[in-house]
């Protein structure tokens, strides 16, 4: 691994300014994804920091939580479990609504989904305002898993999302803006 790695990551995120609200700069990722360094980087650079914990499962926020989440539970070699928006999973689900950066949204995990005890990490591409990732978190915790930390791609240090996190949540993330 190089120092490079993590600048490589963030020279290929493109800023959107004015989406999806007026007044947002949204980072976006899908320009880490095509490019098959930079993407191979974020999911090796995550795995590289988790690679000697003991972990049952990645839980990943939908939808771009799905897709570095799933690629690092591949890699770890341990189970996927999605957290989606309301309506979406198809059996027993727990849900939970919190407020966003641009507004209100809900998620949902099926209830069976972790055995009580089971050790997870959950995943998403950005930390913003934390209000996503607070309520994930609360999810997991709800039907009976171990939070054994949360990761990102990118944090966004300005909007202090970490501070509505628990403080024994171990936070991981490869750049920051
Ligand atoms: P938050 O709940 O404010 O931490 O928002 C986190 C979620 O919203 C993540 O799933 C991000 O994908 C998305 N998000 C929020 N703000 C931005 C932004 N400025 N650029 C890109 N994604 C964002």
């Amino acid at each position: 691994m190089t120092v490079k790695e993590p600048e490589l990551i963030k020279s290929k995120i493109r800023d959107v300014p004015d989406f999806p609200r007026e007044g947002i700069i949204f980072k976006d990722i899908t320009t880490v994804l095509r490019d098959h360094e930079a993407f191979k980087h974020s999911v090796d650079l995550l795995a590289k920091h988790f690679e000697k914990q003991k972990i049952d499962y990645i839980a990943g926020i939908e939808a771009r939580g799905f897709i570095f989440g799933s690629a690092l539970a591949y890699k770890l070699g341990v189970g996927f479990i999605p957290i989606r928006k309301p309506g979406k999973l198809p059996s027993k689900t727990e849900r939970i609504s919190y407020d966003l950066e641009y507004g209100k949204d809900s998620l949902e995990i099926h209830i069976d989904a972790i055995e009580p005890g089971k050790r997870v990490l959950i995943v998403d591409d950005l930390l913003a305002t934390g209000g996503t990732a607070e309520a994930a978190i609360k999810l997991v915790k709800k039907i009976g898993g171990v939070i054994i930390g949360i990761a990102f791609v990118v944090e966004l240090e300005f909007l202090k999302g970490r501070e509505k996190l628990p403080e024994d949540c171990k936070i991981t993330r490869l750049i920051s803006f």
